[in-house]
């Protein structure tokens, strides 16, 4: 069998990115992935994900790969378009459109982009179940089905040390990060990474549901955990990049035709 056409144990193909669209120019992959950010943004601000000028959805251009497409500097989550996002090169500068970028999210995302080559997109915002389940310096333990896509997936950066300016600090939290898709920031908030925008946007939204499962969970009592053998199968199932992207699929239908200027 090619390899290209080989079949996991659920008959879909194990090719890195087979679900991807494919684009027949570079332009097209671009816009494409600019509007998947600008959605982003929109569904980040329906979350309430939005703590003033804090978080940050970054997304690599598909053809100068050290840059990274970013929100301006104090426009709200919920009024970006795809034409407002800004382009950032690999020394923190705007090289396309009109704003300037966070000085956290450079220092934070320049070194996940440069340390994964892998990852196209990250997320991080100080969302209220991440940042209180972060003081909390431990992983999530696999409690349902949802949280199972963490098993094994996620990290701990366990210091906090101010806000993240220094390109340096940026390096440990990528270092911390690892080849997971999702890092816990202490005292700080989480940060998801995937090889879409679509996939590290529902994966730091079904993180952040996670952390606040478990915090309900274990202020009612003590709850059951799933075994190991059992976490690890299902995150095979709910935790494949495939299963984020899919799953990023409604929300992306459901904010387009709510918010369709988005795309703009
Ligand atoms: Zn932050």
């Amino acid at each position: 069998m090619a390899d290209d056409a080989a079949d996991d144990v659920a008959g879909l193909p194990t090719e890195v990115g087979w679900y991807l669209p494919k684009f027949d120019t570079v332009e097209e992959e671009r816009l494409h992935r600019k509007q998947r950010l600008a959605a982003g943004f929109r569904v980040f601000a329906k979350f309430g994900f939005e703590e003033g000028v804090a978080g940050h959805i970054t997304a690599r251009d598909p053809e100068r790969l050290d840059h990274f497409w970013v929100n301006p500097f104090g426009v709200p989550f919920a009024h970006v378009r795809a034409s407002d996002l800004v382009l950032v090169n690999d020394q923190g500068q705007v090289v396309e459109g009109d704003g300037g970028v966070n000085v956290a999210a450079f220092a934070i995302h320049s070194a996940v982009h440069a340390a994964r080559p892998d990852v196209i997109a990250a997320a991080h915002s100080h969302s209220v179940h991440g940042k209180a389940w972060s003081s909390l310096g431990r992983l999530l333990d696999p409690l349902t089905q949802d949280a199972c896509a963490f098993f094994d997936d996620h990290s701990l950066f366990d210091d906090y040390t101010g806000v993240v300016v220094d390109q340096e600090e940026g390096k440990r939290i990528a270092h911390a990060l690892g080849g997971n898709k999702a890092v816990i920031l202490r005292n700080h908030g989480l940060l998801t990474a995937g090889h879409s925008v679509d996939e590290a946007v529902f994966w730091f939204a079904t993180m952040e549901r996670t952390c606040q499962a478990q915090l309900l969970a274990e202020a009612a009592g003590t709850p059951v955990l799933i075994d190991a053998e059992m976490a690890r199968l299902t995150h095979g199932q709910v935790g494949a990049d495939v299963a984020g992207y899919a799953s990023f699929q409604p929300l992306y239908q459901k904010i387009v035709r709510e918010q369709p200027d988005l795309l703009d």
